[in-house]
């Protein structure tokens, strides 16, 4: 089966365990103002690659998976989105004895999400702003469905990280935190990833003819994670910085 990727990246430290190899997919339902990746929806980077074909690329580097505990990650864009291409790609990627996790915004129906969760070993879940109409200013949609589905992760899958982007006057407000906090425990996780928003995407855009909405946004400080930590400790979450 074909799917549509748009990035390949080797030798990432971020995306799960060990040394990754990440696979990035076209496509994506949300327009975050911060993103990272915006030719995941100009789409003028896509090709078409046969699964089989990728995991072959992926296993190149098979000694530094086994040398660190890491594997492959499944990106984008909204990798579930095409979610008998990742399913494939993952049952491919197991039966080679490799570590699967995937990242998504959450912003899929149902059947997509539970289409691959018994071939996925770690879930990055991302959980960007906990008021609905403040979501759906950032990001272009509200966001019930996503807290619904990362519920539904929660109870499902092998093993969920709940991820806030941290995006200074855009996704940090305590409330939201607050609010963000109160969930995962609701779920009977007691663990966030706060991922800081970093400035050095902005060259694609420029690349691409497209306005970052973030351009003028400067990442939080050290003071500011510091203090987002000690706010999610008062309400009984362990938040850990992804460098
Ligand atoms: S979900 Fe990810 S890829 Fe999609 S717009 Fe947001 S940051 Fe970009």
């Amino acid at each position: 089966m074909k799917g549509r990727v748009f990035d390949l990246q080797r030798c990432c430290v971020h995306d799960g365990p060990g040394i990754r190899t990440t696979v990035f997919l076209a496509g994506c339902p949300l327009r975050c103002a911060w993103c990272h990746n915006p030719e995941a929806f100009s789409g003028d980077t896509a090709r078409s690659i046969e699964s089989r074909e990728v995991l072959n690329e992926v296993l190149e580097d098979r000694a530094f998976y086994e040398a660190t505990g890491g594997g492959l990650t499944v990106s984008g864009g909204e990798p579930l989105l095409q979610p008998a291409f990742v399913r494939e790609l993952l049952t491919l990627a197991r039966a080679a004895g490799l570590h699967t996790c995937v990242q998504t915004s959450g912003a899929v129906d149902e059947g997509s999400l539970l289409a691959v969760l018994d071939v996925v070993d770690l879930l990055q879940f991302d959980l960007k702003h906990a008021d609905p109409a403040r979501h759906e200013v950032l990001t272009g949609k509200k966001n019930e469905r996503i807290f619904s589905n990362a519920a539904l992760a929660a109870a499902r899958a092998k093993q969920v990280d709940f991820r806030v982007p941290i995006v200074p006057g855009l996704t940090d407000e305590p409330e939201s935190l607050e609010r963000t906090a109160a969930f995962v425990r609701s779920l009977g996780t007691r663990a966030l990833h706060l991922v800081p928003y970093q400035r050095t995407y902005l060259g694609k855009y420029a690349r691409l003819g497209l306005e970052a909405r973030c351009a003028n946004v400067a990442p939080p400080t050290d003071e500011a994670l510091v203090a987002h930590r000690a706010l999610l400790s008062r309400h009984g979450v362990d938040a850990v910085v992804v460098a």
